[in-house]
């Protein structure tokens, strides 16, 4: 969780309900889980993020881009999107390890 601080336009807090478990924790669904950072000095809060993955960003009134850090791998491939789309190229994106089960 990230520390809000004065200034700040991008901030890595969830904005929805938190997931039940860490995405380290989570099996991946549609993707490996990735975590999310937005380069404060880049964004220019165009708001693309959000239009291809608004399950993970979301541009507030206030003018700030939230935004889920680690959200569940069903939402990897729409945020490498938003990833893909952003004019300033400020969201890095680092997968995470995927989880696997042992056979029972
Ligand atoms: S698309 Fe890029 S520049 Fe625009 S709000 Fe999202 S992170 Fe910021």
């Amino acid at each position: 969780m990230s520390v809000h601080t004065t200034g700040q336009r991008a901030v890595d807090a969830p904005f929805g309900p938190p997931p039940t478990a860490p995405a380290e924790a989570r099996p991946a669904a549609d993707g490996p889980p990735v975590r999310i950072s937005v380069d404060n000095n880049h964004c220019e809060l165009y708001g693309i993020c959000q239009q291809e993955a608004p399950e993970v960003f979301h541009l507030g009134e206030d003018g700030r881009l939230r935004y889920t850090p680690a959200p569940a791998g069903a939402h990897t491939p729409a945020v490498r999107q938003a990833a893909r789309c952003c004019p300033m190229q400020a969201i890095t994106l680092t997968q995470l390890a995927q989880v696997t089960q042992e056979p029972k």
